[in-house]
């Protein structure tokens, strides 16, 4: 008899050993610029997944069937070596179980230890900002250098960011010098989501996608609680449509720079709504 809650994210009720998807969540926000407070959004996502039903239509798929579990936060480290450290050999040990890991952040710095842990993947970012600067703030470990980080690790034929629509000249200097593909929230509304999607898995040499989310991708009328807010971005749907469309091939999967101080929890939600499109979407798909 189950006498007592822990706030695990809603129907994850699998032990680890059987479950197919382990969720964790990694509460900092160490490096954040503008508006830190990334460090709740696992908390607050975790909170917002009991909004749902557990049936989704669209696939046919009860969540209630699916086995995945929420291992809980990591106990992270004020110092950002650390605690990337310690989200790597938490994603590697995930990995070598062969399950997927869905990473509840947490600033986007996250994500490279993620990779790091992932042998022979393929990196689609969804973002508002290029992430390329080689170091911030004297940092080369800062969310504004993580895609850099990324590139570094798994090569360009193997990363792709969508919904790019910030950066420094130096970094749209970078990036157009190294051929870095990416694609803008404009050429989202103009070409549409499906279109960049194909383009995306034709170009990625390698079947295995990990899939990062930062949520400024998406619009601040539909996201507002971002660390650095951005107008003019993708639509939920647009998001949606990608997740659906990777699903099958996905090794791994983040949700991260959600800070739910600054809404009314309409972030988190859909956060959550998304990490939860992603289990049923890859559960359909196997
Ligand atoms: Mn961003
Ligand atoms: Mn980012």
């Amino acid at each position: 008899m189950r006498l007592f809650t822990c706030p695990v994210f809603a129907d994850a009720n699998a032990g680890y050993d059987d479950s197919e998807f382990v969720i964790f969540g990694v509460p900092f926000d160490g490096t954040s610029c503008f508006r830190p407070g990334a460090r709740s959004a696992p908390a607050a996502m975790r909170a917002a997944s009991y909004n749902f039903e557990t049936y989704s239509s669209e696939h046919d798929v009860d969540l209630c069937e699916v086995p995945f579990c929420d291992l809980g936060d990591i106990e992270v480290s004020t110092n950002i070596d650390e605690t990337l450290a310690l989200v790597r050999s938490a994603v590697e040990k995930i990995i070598g179980d062969d399950k997927v890991p869905i990473m509840m952040g947490g600033e986007h710095t996250l994500t490279h230890p993620c990779i790091q842990a992932i042998d022979d993947v393929g990196v689609m970012v969804l973002d508002a900002h290029l992430d390329q600067r080689d170091e911030y703030s004297g940092s080369k470990q800062s969310h504004a250098c993580v895609s850099r980080r990324i590139l570094e690790e798994c090569g360009v034929e193997n990363y792709v960011s969508i919904g790019i629509r910030s950066g420094a000249r130096e970094e749209y200097d970078f990036v157009r010098q190294n051929r870095v593909r990416f694609y803008t929230a404009e050429q989202v509304q103009s070409e549409g989501i499906d279109m960049v999607v194909q383009e995306t898995l034709d170009y990625l040499s390698t079947d295995r996608i990990y899939l990062s989310i930062d949520i400024d991708a998406i619009d601040p009328a539909y996201a507002p609680a971002a660390g650095t807010p951005e107008p003019f971005g993708l639509t939920p749907s647009d998001v949606r449509f990608v997740i659906k469309s990777i699903a099958s091939r996905a090794v791994g999967f983040d949700m991260v720079e959600i800070a739910p101080a600054y809404d009314h929890g309409q972030t988190a939600l859909l956060g959550a709504k998304l990490i939860r499109e992603f289990i049923v979407a890859k559960k359909r798909g196997e």
